[in-house]
């Protein structure tokens, strides 16, 4: 039986990721589609304590599916963590009288709403968005995919000028803890070597295979570094190889911010329209407490509890013994 769900709030918090606006998109007009009063809050959790909310309609979201970003706004938001603070915006929701909540962020996002969930009566969804690709019941996050695409298009350049003058290039990229973009973007740009924070690489072995590419002709090598890698980040790593090798000149780009920017992918544009879709479906058809994720390529369900306590290691180990044997 359908519950009594008559008000819709949808927020992006933490990071913002690419393919937001998709999903808010998607999660405002399955609301109305099926004749649900749908609200936006502005700002993350800080919106719903400041009572920042506002009614969305469907042409509220229109034009907005090919931009980066979130129209939304996201913040982090301390207050959140206390029982004032929750309580502040259960208090805000009741008086807009919304039952039902979907949330658009990462990890942090989903403790949040866990804990609201269990404080308050409101059911909750978390979609996961996020660049680091590091949840649990999801095989892509959204924002992952275009981040990727962002790499690429830079390290493609990078390439360009590293071959015509015989360079070194360490390039950072982002993920504090987790590898999966750096060893996606290894692949896809032929990267000579990648340094994940879920992996110890000593700087012999580092060596050694820049070595090897230099006896075999390799005119430019290309390392890239997470920035979370335990060595540390692009430049210490740089620093340390250049005392021990000189073959090539060493240079360092830190990517930085601009890989959470940019026009969503398809991928992720159709990620987050499944996602944003699929979660409206399951506040109706009675969830709550459940991430909608990607799964080989069905939307399912995995509660928030799984998705935070599962959640850690989830780098493809073959896919980085597949690097070292194609940069040779
Ligand atoms: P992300 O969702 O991208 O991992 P954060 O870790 O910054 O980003 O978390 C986003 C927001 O979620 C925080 O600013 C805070 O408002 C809320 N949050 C995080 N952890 C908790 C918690 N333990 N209790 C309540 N709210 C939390």
């Amino acid at each position: 039986m359908r519950p009594n769900i008559k008000n819709i709030a949808v927020l992006t918090s933490g990071g913002d990721a690419p393919g937001m606006n998709a999903c808010i998109r998607a999660v405002v007009r399955t609301g109305i589609y099926n004749g649900i009063n749908m609200f936006g809050v502005l700002q993350g959790y800080q919106g719903l304590i400041n009572n920042n909310i506002i009614p969305m309609d469907a042409r509220s979201v229109s034009n907005i599916i090919h931009l980066g970003g979130t129209v939304l706004k996201t913040a982090r938001c301390l207050e959140f963590k206390t029982d004032e603070g929750m309580d502040q915006a259960y208090a805000n929701m009741k008086a807009h009288n919304i039952d039902a909540l979907v949330v658009i962020g990462g990890d942090g996002t989903f403790t949040g709403a866990r804990r609201f969930s269990e404080r308050h009566p409101v059911s909750v969804i978390g979609i996961p968005g996020t660049i680091d690709n590091d949840l649990y019941g999801s095989d892509f996050t959204l924002g992952y995919d275009t981040a990727i695409n962002t790499v690429i298009e830079a390290i493609d350049k990078i390439r360009d000028t590293a071959d015509s003058h015989d360079r070194l290039f360490f390039v950072e990229v982002m993920g504090r803890d987790s590898g999966c973009i750096a060893l996606r973007s290894a692949i896809a740009c032929g990267a000579e070597a990648v340094l994940l924070p879920e992996k110890a690489t000593s700087l012999e072995e580092l060596i050694r295979t820049l070595e090897i590419g230099a006896a075999t002709k390799k005119s430019s090598s290309i390392v890239i570094v997470s920035e979370g890698h335990k060595q540390g980040g692009a430049y210490d790593i740089a620093k340390h190889v250049k005392e021990r090798f000189n073959h090539y000149d060493t240079k360092v780009t830190i990517l930085g911010h601009l890989q959470r920017g940019g026009s969503p992918s398809s991928f992720d544009r159709i990620l987050g329209s499944r996602l944003g879709y699929a979660a409206v479906n399951e506040l109706l058809k009675g969830s709550s407490r459940q991430m909608v994720g990607l799964r080989g390529n069905d939307i399912q369900l995995t509660s928030l509890d799984e998705a935070l306590t599962a959640h850690s290691f989830k780098l493809e180990s073959d896919l980085l013994e597949m690097t070292k044997v194609l940069s040779i």
